[in-house]
């Protein structure tokens, strides 16, 4: 804990990946642990697919919107986890934080430089002519649809897609990680098993980078923990407590 502490203390330029389990505390479940959303069931994988949406359009509105508890999203608050990141920033170091997360906690405690690899559920976009839509729209409708009006007088109508990247899209913001890993002198990864691509490639990549310290915390072992100088399975919310971070 100790050396832990220093390391973080001294770290000036940090790059954070995060997955799921950032937000367990939170109240939102993550994927894989027991109980996690695919875990329950493989098969709503497929339906989250981009071939789903783009031949079921209809029928990927209702699905998305009880998997994910749409319903709830506005509602969540960050947790300790979430603040510790938001207070590094604040100590004046670089804290870039790329998350798989969709759920916009980061910035809601207080984050800056966050970007999201697998989009966001609180906005959806019109694939026919572009316009975005916020979560209030969403949630307004069962099957949102597209209500610009274009020149020739006549409501658009197509069916949303959601921002959040769905199996099949290109996950966002990968060239910017590898950018700022060149220039880290610490990579912390949280809650996240590392099972899901790109992501689980960067703790190797960062290996690769000379001088770069890389550190875990995540409840569970991953099959890469071998690759970090400091690994510690607890949960992210508990380990901030631990260093004194308080909502
Ligand atoms: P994952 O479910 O594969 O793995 C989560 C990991 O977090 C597990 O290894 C688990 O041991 C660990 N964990 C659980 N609770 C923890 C805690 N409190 N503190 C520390 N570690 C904890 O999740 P993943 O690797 O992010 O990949 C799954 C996909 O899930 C991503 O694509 C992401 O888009 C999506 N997802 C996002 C949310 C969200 O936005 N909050 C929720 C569920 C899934």
């Amino acid at each position: 804990m100790e050396a832990f502490r220093n390391m973080l203390n001294e770290a000036q330029r940090i790059v954070v990946l995060t997955g799921a389990g950032m937000s367990t505390e939170s109240g939102i479940p993550d994927f894989r642990s027991a109980g996690g959303i695919w875990t329950e069931d493989a098969s709503r994988m497929e339906a989250m697919s981009l071939d789903y949406f783009l031949s079921y359009p209809r029928l990927f509105w209702p699905k998305f919107k009880e998997l994910f508890q749409m319903k709830m999203s506005g509602s969540y608050e960050p947790n300790e986890g979430h603040l510790l990141l938001a207070e590094l920033e604040k100590q004046g170091k670089q804290v870039d934080i790329f998350t798989q997360n969709i759920d916009g906690l980061h910035r809601k405690a207080g984050s800056r430089h966050v970007y999201e690899l697998h989009g966001s559920i609180q906005t959806a976009s019109c694939l026919s002519c572009g316009a975005r839509y916020d979560l209030p729209h969403l949630l307004k409708h069962d099957v949102p649809e597209c209500t610009a009006v274009g020149n020739d007088g006549e409501v658009c109508g197509t069916v949303l897609k959601t921002d959040v990247v769905l199996f099949g899209d290109a996950v966002l913001h990968f060239d910017t990680l590898y950018e700022k890993l060149d220039k880290a002198d610490l990579l912390l990864v949280i809650g996240t098993s590392l099972e899901v691509a790109p992501a689980r490639f960067v703790p190797e990549d960062a290996s690769r980078i000379p001088g770069i310290k890389k550190a875990m915390i995540n409840l569970e072992p991953t099959y890469c923990d071998s690759l970090f100088d400091f690994v510690i399975h607890q949960k992210i919310g508990e380990f901030a407590r631990s260093l004194g971070i308080k909502k």
